[in-house]
Parts: C-alpha cells; sequence; structure tokens
C-alpha cells in the first residue's frame, strides 16, 4: 500500500492524518503494525476480555437512575456505571488494551505523559499489573499540584520524570515523552490515554473504549427493548464519549451530545470548549477542532475538571460535528458543580466533575422529553478525587 493510501486510512474526513516530523513516522508506524497483529488474534481478545471481567469488573452496570427519572419529569434515565471499574474511571479500558498489545510484541518499556494524573496512574497499574517498566512524564507544575497522583503512581511501581521545561505542565510532558518514543520506539511503547494523537492512536483508543457502548447497546436492548434516543457523554479528548457512541454510530436514531468543558466563559482561556469555541486546525500531530493562539500554538483552557481541560478533541469527534452526526453543547463549570451535587443527594452516586458535565446536560434536556423517551449518561469515573475540591468550593460559598 502506498504511503498516501495509508495516510487517507487515518482520516475522519477532513479530520485526523499524522502530521509529525520524520522522526515519528517509523515510531507510528509500528505503533499501527502491532494494532494490525493483535486487532483480530481471539488470543488477544480473550486475554483481554479476561483480564476486563475479572480484574476491571466488567461488564459495568447501567443503572436505571428512577429517581433523577421522576425528580425531573421526563424521560427515562440510565446511567452507564464506568465509575465502577477498578481505578475509578473509563481509562483503564484503553490503557490495559494497549499495554497488554505491547508486551505481546514483546515490547516491557512503556512511557506515557499525564498532565492531573489519572492517566499516569491508569497506565502505571496496568505496568504493574503486567510486570511492565513503566515512566511517566509529568510537567513540575502538575507534579506539585497533584503530589498525591505522583504518589500513588510511585507506590504502583513507576516511575514519574520531572519535566522542567516551559511552563512545566501537560504540554512540556507531551514533548518530552514524544522525544523519548521517537528515539527508543524498538524497545518502548508510548501509551496515550484519550481518543486523539496522530494515527493510528485515535482509532485503538476509540476501539479499546467502545466496550463501554457494545455494552450499553446490549443492555438497553435486554432492559427495554429497544434503543435509547440519546447518549450524553462528557468530552475532553473524547475518549469516554467516543467508546459510548460509535456503537451506535449506524443507529441514526440515536441521537449523540458530547458535553465540552465550559468554563467560566467563552473567551480564550476561561474554558476548554474545542467545538463549541474552537475551529479547525492542527494540534499534536493531528487536525482536529482545537483552541490554537494567534500563533497556532495550543492555547490556554480552564475547567473546574482537570480530565477535560484539554485544547482540542479526538478526530472523530471533530468529524462527527463537521457531519452532523452528533451535537456538542458547552456546559459551564458552575452548571457541573451543579450536577455533582443533584446526582449525589438524588442518587447516591457521586460523578466525577468530568462526567457531571454530561449529568448538567442530561438536568437540562431530560424535562423537555416524554416519559417514553430513553436517555443514556455515561458517568466516566467516581467523584471521591473531586471531594476535596468540591468541599472548598462549597465552603467559600
Ligand atoms: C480523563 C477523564 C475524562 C476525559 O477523557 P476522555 O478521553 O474525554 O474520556 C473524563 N472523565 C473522567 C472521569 C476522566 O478521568
Amino acid at each position: 500500500m502506498s504511503k498516501a493510501l495509508k495516510l487517507q486510512k487515518g482520516f475522519f474526513g477532513e479530520f485526523g492524518g499524522q502530521y509529525v516530523p520524520a522522526s515519528l513516522k517509523a515510531a507510528l508506524d509500528q505503533v499501527a503494525y502491532f494494532y494490525e497483529q493483535v486487532k483480530e488474534d481471539p488470543d488477544f481478545q480473550e486475554e483481554l476480555n479476561n483480564l476486563l471481567r475479572d480484574y476491571v469488573g466488567r461488564p459495568s452496570p447501567l443503572y436505571y437512575a428512577q429517581r433523577l427519572s421522576k425528580e425531573l419529569g421526563g424521560a427515562r434515565i440510565y446511567l452507564k456505571r464506568e465509575d465502577l471499574n477498578h481505578t475509578g474511571a473509563h481509562k483503564i479500558n484503553n490503557v490495559l488494551g494497549q499495554a497488554l498489545m505491547a508486551k505481546r510484541m514483546g515490547i516491557r518499556r512503556i512511557i506515557a505523559e499525564t498532565g492531573a494524573g489519572q492517566h499516569g496512574v491508569a497506565t502505571a497499574t496496568a505496568c504493574a499489573l503486567l510486570g511492565l517498566d513503566c515512566l511517566v512524564y509529568m510537567g513540575t507544575e502538575d507534579m506539585r499540584r497533584q503530589e498525591l497522583n505522583v504518589f500513588r503512581m510511585e507506590l504502583l511501581g513507576a516511575q514519574v520524570k520531572p519535566v522542567r521545561d516551559g511552563a512545566k505542565t501537560l504540554k512540556e510532558a507531551v514533548d518530552a515523552a514524544l522525544i523519548d518514543f521517537a528515539e527508543n520506539y524498538t524497545t518502548t511503547y508510548y501509551l496515550l490515554g484519550s481518543a486523539v494523537g496522530p494515527y493510528p492512536y485515535p482509532e485503538i483508543v476509540r476501539d479499546f473504549q467502545a466496550v463501554i457502548g457494545c455494552e450499553a447497546r446490549e443492555q438497553i436492548l435486554e432492559k427495554e427493548g429497544r434503543l435509547p434516543d440519546y447518549l450524553l457523554a462528557c468530552v475532553g479528548g473524547g475518549s469516554n464519549a467516543i467508546g459510548l457512541f460509535a456503537p451506535f454510530y449506524a443507529d441514526k436514531n440515536v441521537k449523540f451530545i458530547g458535553c465540552e468543558p465550559g468554563g467560566t466563559g467563552s473567551q480564550l482561556g476561561q474554558h476548554a470548549a474545542s467545538v463549541s469555541y474552537g475551529s479547525p486546525g492542527i494540534l499534536h500531530g493531528f487536525k482536529c477542532y482545537a483552541i490554537l493562539d494567534e500563533l497556532g500554538e495550543p492555547g490556554a483552557t480552564n475547567s473546574i475538571a482537570a480530565g477535560l481541560d484539554y485544547p482540542g478533541i479526538g478526530p472523530e469527534h471533530s468529524y462527527y460535528h463537521a457531519s452532523g452526526r452528533a451535537e456538542y453543547v458547552a456546559i459551564s463549570d458552575a452548571e457541573a458543580f451543579q450536577a455533582f451535587q443533584v446526582l449525589s443527594k438524588i442518587e447516591g452516586i457521586i460523578p466525577a466533575f468530568e462526567s457531571a458535565h454530561a449529568v448538567a446536560q442530561a438536568l437540562k434536556l431530560a424535562p423537555t422529553l416524554d416519559q417514553e423517551q430513553i436517555l443514556i449518561i455515561n458517568i466516566s469515573g467516581r467523584g471521591d478525587k473531586d471531594a476535596a475540591q468540591a468541599f472548598k468550593l462549597l465552603k467559600k460559598e
């Protein structure tokens, strides 16, 4: 197959691709080759499925939120409980898949980068489970703000490598990880945390997260005998959302709503809502809706939810938006924080601040629907990690 054709393969409409220096191409080709090897290998799939069942605790329940549905007086609301996974969020689905793939391909050294620390902790967990070496790049500013996650990674046997360049946050950590990967790819695998990055990562991450939507589809058919009307999920890079949406892609009556971090306003630096307030551009090696400054560099972002604080959105979501398949809405910090409290009080489920963005959209949408309609919210993670911040916010009020 020609290079050009191979590149086309990595596009969703005009989005995606591999806008990377030549030094990274060989490393990415190897990742694509690895994935080709395992994708349809029944042994790999069985090993992964066993781990998802016995280690992660899948399938996660699809729970009918009776009190919330009643309170809002509209649609029947179901919660897909990714918060009940081992480590408390959906990230483990993807990191286990990629780490297992790397191990089967003979790689013993895993590198990752992390901002808030959640992807670093998930990667360290998978590496401990599979007996792999794990090195996580992290800006020293992020290390200072997230010292407990640094400790968790170390407890799990990972090495956290401080990055002291520039603003000492996620962007610099990504750059450091990419340099390591380009230099060491024959012995090292770069484990990416969301449905972003150059080809083939967005497809790999989507496929490993699609377990969410595949389960939800079966579960709703069993409980309701029909497909849902709406799927709601929060979007940072977009992995939990694409994992829920993609298995329903061909079901045109199932509407998708991605809930973006609207932060405190629509000005640059106040939000991280790439579709709502951004525009198409090239970010971290792929084309997507992105928040860029005048120089085309990743712009400043802000969100109450650290896991949504990313200046872009995956290429498949970008295509869903451009083609009208999905709708993307901005949810403010205040709306998310309100929804965080509502779900806690009404259902006894404390959602992650990230997931609370999807809950907030449900609070707006459900009352406008009738009782025959069905809505599924992806609860991407649990809110224990956010309890201290919520406590401070409420005390201030
Ligand atoms: C990391 C994270 C997210 C955002 O990542 P996506 O790739 O957009 O899914 C959402 N929710 C939780 C709980 C997270 O930890």
